[in-house]
């Protein structure tokens, strides 16, 4: 699952999704939880500004959430 804008991609590989809502949590306009419990991207998650997108990347707890900037991965652990 991806969303994209001219500089942001935000992807979020759910087979390794744990439920646990942290980035829902953190980014709310980004990401939602789904029926089941899982995230899933929202269209308006290139409107989040990188720093919260990136917060709620490194929270997530299987760190399973990619974001890209004009096509270049960000290293959110740097
Ligand atoms: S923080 Fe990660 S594991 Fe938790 S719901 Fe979001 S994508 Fe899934």
């Amino acid at each position: 699952m991806t969303t994209s804008s001219p500089t942001l991609d935000v992807t979020l590989d759910t087979t390794e999704c744990c439920a646990s809502g942290m980035c829902a949590s953190i980014a709310p306009t980004a990401f939602a939880i789904d029926t089941a419990g899982y995230a899933v991207v929202l269209p308006t998650a290139t409107d989040t500004d990188l720093e919260t997108l990136c917060r709620a990347a490194r929270n997530c707890p299987t760190l399973c959430i990619s974001i890209a900037r004009d096509g270049d991965e960000i290293d959110l652990l740097a």
